[in-house]
């Protein structure tokens, strides 16, 4: 107990007093539940010093500290669906028969620091931080800076005192921003957003406040509320009011029991990272304030509410080594290998590293501790290096001479970011990657000859090139000995690989995998050349004459096709009877949507946003990632975030997607 006593109080001080942690606040939380859950079984032994019950830490004495009017607490914290039951029947507990299952209200819960404000007869007086939950600092110049702190709020001109409390934050973007500027000049960078608007609204200079990108969100009225209104006797309408008044508010969801409360609160993950700002968790309250107040406070929270955490979504662990694969077409990429963490509810064992450029811009090692951040459904990454938890035993990372597999050099090409292996197709690896990619579902589709079977087969020396996949056939009494593929599977296998010898043309360019042609060079090759003869022979002005295609691409699809032991795998392919219908050569001006640059978001009800990005190609529209001005459409599913949001500023045209659905049957 006495380590964790003082571990909490260092991790604290850095934390709320200098606004710069060395730890994750997951890694916190978890240090903060041991105590607590040993003081929990050890009530004789709790001490006096124990921080588990204090709110912040001590203010920082540059300001001149406030006293609260009232104590600014903090809240509790349930993690699951059953701590949330529990939490409301704690509520239920506490009141009578009469009030039993009360109306809750939810809000977001805001990752920034708690401010009061106080107006006078509507005229902006104080701001004071929350400090150690009695005392504050007095940041009125600073948080005056606040671009959407209201300054004069006429509707309360006839309130002699208000106290409005709220979080300030920074959104994710200006956080982002003043990072690459600290980065450039040199200078520390903040842990997280919330760390850079303490540091930021706690400047003894307030014109470096007044140049971050500050935001104010009022979450409670504290003191003023007019008993005129009596119509304002919940959290929601007293949120409204302070909306009327001029204030941001956030997001407010009123909800009649814990399934609702649940549903919202996943609903929130789901969406979370579309938000401009961070939060951590949802906050539930009581509705009623009458309630509120007769169930009263605990020593550090009220009784009234709680804050739903998210799981995280960044953690620390160790990044216990560097190693490198190779890939399809010989690209040698690091590849993070951790101590298994949860990140986001699921767990974690490698995370992406890029490329050699990376492991120098994070300056990582193995054996340091890094932050593992990861987003929605997106790969997780490493967020941050704890460079002053390095291991002095640790080395700098040095890119391998020679590919990890075939021992071949290893060549960094001047102009680009990745290292290669230069054995080509002598490397098992870039063998086995182009059978993998030969007969994924975007290339010929072979459903069942999956990435497993097809190493194994490789391992045995069944397959050796694409080729050798259409000769399969001839080794089922082989294939069915192999561990659990039974005779059915082998059969299925066979009859996939027949019906994969229907193609298009554009898809067997793609599962050639030449090496700078993605699926959009493979199309306009078909579209452009018709058929695979003409592309074989087409030189290198021809090639540059694709649309789309720069002199590297060419330059690699023209040395693809000059190559004996490809040409070889092609007869191969052509002779074991892979086919396509004839390519219907459109003039691109004939296309529809010529000249058009649409971007896609948000989840589409009736195909995958693939095929939707095949469509608007095939109607002669490119497909960008991000919107600029230049964006003819944006084609919007459900849940389209940030894009949105973007589109309508920039004035781009929206289409859902019926209307999507109607241009591509025309
Ligand atoms: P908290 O942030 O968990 O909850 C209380 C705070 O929530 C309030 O003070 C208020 O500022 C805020 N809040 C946001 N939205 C709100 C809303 N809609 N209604 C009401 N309040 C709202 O508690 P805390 O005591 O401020 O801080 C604990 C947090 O700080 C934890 O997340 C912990 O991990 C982190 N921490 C981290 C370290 C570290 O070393 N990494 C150290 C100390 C604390």
């Amino acid at each position: 107990m006495r380590t964790l006593i003082e571990a909490l109080k260092t991790h604290n001080y850095r934390y709320y007093v200098l606004d710069n942690p060395i730890l994750e606040d997951s890694e916190y939380d978890q240090l903060r539940r041991s105590l607590l859950e040993l003081e929990e079984a050890y009530p004789d032994l709790i001490q006096p010093d124990s921080p588990i019950n204090q709110v912040g830490d001590i203010p920082l004495s540059a300001f001149t500290q406030v006293t609260h009017d009232i104590p600014m607490l903090s809240l509790g914290n349930v993690f699951d669906y059953d701590d949330l039951h529990g939490f409301m029947r704690r509520v239920n507990d506490r009141l009578s028969d009469a009030q039993q299952n009360p109306e809750y209200e939810m809000e977001l819960k805001l990752d920034g620091l708690a401010v009061s404000l106080k107006y006078e007869n509507g005229h902006y007086a104080q701001a004071v931080t929350r400090g150690d939950g009695q005392t504050g600092e007095d940041i009125t110049q600073n948080a005056k800076t606040i671009r959407n702190l209201p300054l004069y709020l006429r509707d309360a001109k006839d309130i002699d005192l208000l106290e409005v409390r709220g979080e300030v934050l920074m959104p994710k973007a200006g956080f982002e921003r003043l990072n690459r500027l600290a980065e450039d000049k040199g200078e520390k960078t903040f842990a997280n957003p919330r760390n850079a608007a303490a540091g930021s609204l706690r400047q003894l200079d307030p014109a470096i406040a007044a140049s971050r990108p500050l935001a104010f969100y009022a979450y409670s009225v504290n003191q003023g509320l007019p008993d005129s209104f009596d119509k304002i006797d919940t959290q929601s309408a007293a949120l409204a009011w302070l909306g009327d008044l001029g204030f941001t508010v956030s997001a407010v969801e009123v909800i009649a029991n814990p399934r609702a409360a649940q549903t919202y609160y996943e609903s929130m993950i789901e969406t979370r990272d579309d938000l401009p700002f961070e939060i951590d968790g949802m906050v539930i309250k009581v509705n009623s304030l009458s309630l509120q107040q007769q169930l009263g406070f605990l020593s550090r929270e009220p009784r009234w509410a709680t804050a739903y955490k998210f799981p995280a979504e960044t953690v620390m662990t160790r990044l216990q080594a560097i190693e490198w694969q190779v890939g399809r077409t010989g690209q040698i990429t690091p590849v993070g290998k951790l101590e298994p963490v949860k990140v986001g509810g699921v767990t974690v064992s490698n995370v992406t590293l890029h490329n050699f450029g990376e492991i120098e811009r994070l300056d990582v090692r193995a054996g340091d501790m890094v932050s593992v951040h990861r987003a929605g459904d997106v790969i997780p990454k490493i967020s941050r290096v704890w460079h002053d938890q390095r291991l002095e035993t640790s080395e700098p990372v040095a890119l391998p001479s020679t590919c990890p597999v075939c021992e071949s050099p290893v060549i960094l090409p001047e102009d680009e970011a990745l290292a290669r292996c230069s054995g080509g197709l002598f490397c098992p690896a870039q063998q086995t990657e182009a059978l993998i990619h030969f007969v994924s579902r975007r290339a010929m589709d072979i459903d069942g000859l999956g990435e497993r079977w097809l190493i194994s087969f490789f391992k045995q020396g069944l397959v050796k090139t694409v080729a050798d996949i259409y000769d399969l056939h001839q080794h089922t009494e082989e294939m069915i000995t192999f561990e659990k593929l039974g005779e059915k599977s082998v059969q299925n296998i066979i009859e996939a690989i027949e019906a994969s010898k229907k193609t298009t043309l554009a898809r067997f360019i793609y599962a050639l995998g030449i090496r700078g042609v993605g699926e959009g060079t493979a199309q306009n090759f078909a579209q452009q050349f018709g058929d695979l003869d003409s592309l074989m022979a087409a030189d290198m002005d021809a090639l540059i004459a694709t649309p789309d295609v720069g002199t590297i691409t060419a330059e690699l699809a023209h040395e693809f096709f000059r190559a004996p032991h490809n040409i070889e795998v092609i007869n191969s392919l052509i002779e074991a009877g892979v086919h396509w219908d004839k390519v219907e050569q459109k003039s691109s001006s004939d296309l529809p949507l010529d000249g058009q640059t649409w971007v896609i978001t948000g989840a589409l009800s009736s195909m995958a946003r693939d095929e939707a990005k095949a469509k608007l190609q095939a109607l002669g529209a490119k497909v960008s990632g991000s919107i600029s001005a230049k964006t003819t459409a944006l084609l919007a599913g459900e849940k389209a975030g940030s894009k949105m949001a973007k589109a309508e500023k920039l004035g781009v045209k929206v289409v859902g997607e019926d209307e999507f659905l109607g241009l591509v049957r025309e």
